[in-house]
């Protein structure tokens, strides 16, 4: 039995349409599930008696279930959620002055193999289905509704996985997220990360759905880049630079460069100078995540000064640079940091 959760709006249509029904309760059945939160067929009143008992032979309704909740002292919350065949993925929400961002996981594991990321060493286990990471958000959402009037007012897809590595999936639930039917997130709200699968990227750029776009860059030489993300054999950085250079971009949005400073690999001045030119002429931001060492792994945190030099050599050549807080530290939710729970089990 199907999932109603995740279940694409078009697809909820067609089968209304085969089932004789009107498709205007398309509408209707997105904006009970995902506005009204309602749980269950029964709830959803507007609904003729007959079309829900049908709904309720065909679909099923479940949100994945949260198996543990670490709380950080900086107020991040890290959700573990045990999927229906026992394997785990992580979601991070991080509360901020007038904004609630969640981050959440595409993938069991991820098979881009960055060497400073712990998702990275577990390989890919398996892809997560629509329903399982629109899941994350509702399941998260309902936690908190007690706690805060707006728990989630954007989401970022750059926890467990490559995103774009399960591209349909991918695709269909962020169709969900930004539809006027179900989430009504705003897609300005909504912020897609990726290692850089240039195929994947221009394919995404024909889907019309303009959320944000933020490209995990790390590194200004081919040589480093290979080192700390594999992936850059495929794909090197000019490759991957050109193909941004024409991705299709609204007026006032811009890219996000990801940036994570990893103590004498990438941090030098000559890194700075390099980046600077390599991104001149980009309409984006660059955000620099200093790196937070962990145990088993290699890398070691930049030094502050490093990182406040880095900033401000780009700062003083016209772009837009945030260094970005690590949340959650203390309890293994930083970036680059999610699985920690799968690999203590393991
Ligand atoms: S950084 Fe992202 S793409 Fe790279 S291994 Fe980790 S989860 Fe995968």
């Amino acid at each position: 039995m199907q999932n109603i959760v995740g279940f694409p709006e078009e697809e909820i249509k067609e089968t209304l349409t085969k089932w004789g029904e009107k498709p205007f309760h398309t509408s209707q059945i997105l904006t009970w599930i995902y506005h009204h939160k309602a749980r269950s067929f029964e709830a959803m009143t507007n609904l003729s008696k007959s079309l829900r008992a049908r709904l309720l032979e065909n679909f099923h309704y479940s949100l994945p279930p949260i198996k543990k909740k670490s709380v950080s002292r900086d107020g991040t919350i890290k959700y573990l959620f045990e999927l229906e065949d026992g394997s785990d993925i992580e979601s991070v929400w991080m509360p901020s002055e007038g904004r609630n961002t969640l981050c959440i996981s595409t993938q069991v594991g991820c098979r881009m193999a960055c060497t400073f990321c712990l998702t990275g060493q577990l390989g890919l286990k398996r892809n997560l289905s629509s329903a399982e990471i629109i899941g994350q958000i509702m399941a998260v959402d309902r936690d908190l509704e007690e706690l805060t009037e707006n728990p989630i007012s954007n989401v970022v897809i750059m926890g467990m996985g490559e995103p774009l590595d399960n591209y349909d999936e991918l695709v269909k639930a962020i169709r969900l997220m930004v539809s006027p039917h179900a989430m009504k997130i705003s897609n300005r709200k909504v912020t897609l990360s990726t290692s850089g699968l240039v195929d994947k990227i221009k394919r995404f750029e024909k889907e019309d759905l303009h959320v944000n776009l933020a490209i995990s860059l790390n590194a200004t030489e081919n040589s480093t880049r290979t080192e700390i993300m594999p992936i850059n054999k495929k794909h090197t950085i000019e490759e991957l630079l050109e193909t941004l250079r024409t991705y299709p971009l609204k007026a006032t949005r811009r890219l996000t460069f990801e940036y994570v400073l990893l103590k004498e690999i990438n941090d030098s001045h000559e890194d700075a100078v390099r980046l600077g030119k390599m991104l001149h002429g980009f309409k984006c931001k660059i955000n620099l995540i200093p790196f937070n060492a962990f145990d088993r792994s290699d890398f070691q945190s930049p030094l502050e000064s490093r990182v406040t030099e880095f900033q401000n050599y780009l700062l003083a050549r016209n772009f837009t640079v945030f260094v970005r807080k690590n949340r959650g530290t203390d309890i293994l939710g930083a970036c680059g940091q999610l699985a920690a729970e799968s690999f203590s089990v393991a």
